[in-house]
C-alpha cells in the first residue's frame, strides 16, 4: 500500500477540485492514499448533502486522514456575480470566471423545475439568430465549472427553500459537443447516485449537430437529445447556422438516428428544435418539407418563438403563423409543442444569453 501511496502522489501533480470527479474517482483516490473505501462515501456525501465548500468542516473524518486528503483535493465553486428574478418565476444566475461571465437559468413550472446550464464561455458556432454568438468564443468550461453551476443553484435552493431541480438542460451558452470530454465527465457526475443522482431521462443535451462527437457520444452516456435543426433545408440552415456547411442536415439526422437507436433515454424520440424566424424559415412549404425530412425519425418538434435582441436583422414569426405551421406538422402525426418563452424581462430566454456582456436594457429593442 505504501508503494501505491507513493505512486499515487507522483501521478497527482496537481490538487483536484472535488467538483470535477465522480464517486468512482474519489474511491480510487482513497485507495491511493491507503484509506478505507468508505472514506470516499463520507467525503462525497458531505459535498452533495451539505453543499459546503469548506472541507475543514467535515466532522466525521479524523484529523490525520483529513490531512492526507487535503493534500490532494479541494473544492472551488464559481462566484455568483448577480442573481436576477423574472416576473414569471425564472431566476438567472450570472456566474463569474476570471472576469468573464456565464449564465445559468432556473425555470420553475407546475411540476417541473429545470436548470439550463452553459458549456462554454461564448460560443464558436455563430448561429446568426442567437445573442450568445455575438460575443464570440472565449473558452470551454472545465468539468468543475459546469458542475459548479448546478451545485451553486442547489445551495441557493436549499437556503431559499424553493423547489429542487428536477431536470437539467445543457442548452445555455455554448455548444456542448464542442466541449466533449468535459461534458461527458459532467454528465457522469450528474448521473452518479452519490452526487446529483439525476436519471438519464431528465438530462437533455441540445446540439446543432457536431457529427463526429454525436457519433461517439453513445459510447459514453445515454441522455435525452435535442437537435437544434431550425431549418428544413441546407440552403436556409447554411445562412442561420454557418456550421451547417461542415455538417449538413442529412449527416446530422443520420448520426442522431444512430444515437437514439439503442438509447433508453430517447425511447420516445429525439426533440427537434425549430426557431420561428419571420420570412426566413416559417413559410408553410417549409413545414411540409420538415415533415418529409423527419418522416423516418422518431421525434417530437418544439417550435421556438424567436427572442429579439438589438442589431439582429430577424423578427419573430407571428402567433398565427406559428400556430398554422404547427397544425401542418400535427396533420402528419408529429407531436408538436410551442415553447413558452420564460424570463424575457431579464434576458434569460432562449437565444438571449450573453454572459452579461450586453446585459443592458438599451441593447433590447
Ligand atoms: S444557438 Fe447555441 S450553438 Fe448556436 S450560437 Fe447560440 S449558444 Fe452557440
Amino acid at each position: 500500500m505504501n508503494i501505491l501511496f507513493k505512486i499515487g502522489f507522483n501521478i497527482i501533480i496537481k490538487k483536484i477540485n472535488l467538483l470535477s470527479i465522480n464517486y468512482q474517482k474519489i474511491f480510487f483516490l482513497s485507495i491511493l492514499l491507503g484509506e478505507k473505501s468508505f472514506r470516499a462515501k463520507q467525503i462525497i456525501k458531505y459535498v452533495y448533502s451539505f453543499y459546503s465548500d469548506n472541507l475543514n468542516l467535515i466532522k466525521n473524518i479524523n484529523i490525520k486522514t483529513f490531512k492526507k486528503f487535503q493534500k490532494i483535493i479541494f473544492i472551488r465553486t464559481l462566484n455568483i456575480y448577480k442573481i436576477q428574478y423574472s416576473y414569471d418565476g425564472t431566476i438567472k444566475f450570472i456566474m463569474e470566471i476570471n472576469k468573464k461571465k456565464i449564465e445559468t437559468i432556473y425555470i420553475p413550472e407546475k411540476k417541473r423545475f429545470t436548470l439550463c446550464i452553459s458549456s462554454q464561455i461564448g460560443c464558436f458556432v455563430g448561429c446568426d439568430f442567437c445573442f450568445t454568438s455575438k460575443q464570440g468564443f472565449n473558452r470551454n468550461l472545465y468539468t468543475s465549472e459546469i458542475i459548479s453551476q448546478i451545485w451553486n443553484v442547489f445551495k441557493f435552493i436549499i437556503k431559499k427553500k424553493i423547489n429542487f431541480i428536477t431536470n437539467i438542460v445543457i442548452m445555455g451558452m455554448g455548444e456542448p459537443l464542442l466541449n466533449f470530454s468535459n461534458i461527458v465527465s459532467s454528465i457522469l457526475i450528474m448521473r452518479d447516485k452519490y452526487c446529483f443522482n439525476f436519471s438519464k431521462r431528465v438530462i437533455t443535451l441540445s446540439t446543432v449537430g457536431i457529427v463526429p462527437a454525436l457519433d461517439k457520444l453513445k459510447n459514453f452516456v445515454d441522455i435525452k437529445l435535442a437537435l437544434s435543426l431550425h431549418a428544413s433545408n441546407d440552403k436556409i440552415r447554411n445562412i442561420i447556422i454557418p456550421f451547417n456547411k461542415k455538417y449538413n442536415i442529412k449527416s446530422i439526422l443520420k448520426s442522431a438516428k444512430k444515437y437514439i437507436k439503442n438509447s433508453k433515454a430517447n425511447k420516445n424520440g429525439v426533440t427537434i428544435e425549430y426557431v420561428m424566424l419571420d420570412g426566413i424559415n416559417d413559410k408553410y412549404k417549409y413545414a411540409y418539407q420538415l415533415a418529409f425530412l423527419l418522416k423516418n425519425i422518431s421525434c417530437k418538434i418544439n417550435l421556438i418563438p424567436w427572442n429579439k435582441f438589438l442589431k439582429s436583422k430577424y423578427k419573430c414569426s407571428s402567433i398565427k403563423r406559428i400556430n398554422n405551421f404547427s397544425k401542418i406538422l400535427l396533420k402528419f402525426g408529429f407531436i408538436v409543442t410551442i415553447r413558452k418563452n420564460r424570463g424575457i424581462d431579464i434576458n434569460a430566454a432562449c437565444g438571449q444569453l450573453s454572459g452579461e456582456i450586453f446585459n443592458n436594457t438599451n441593447f433590447l429593442l
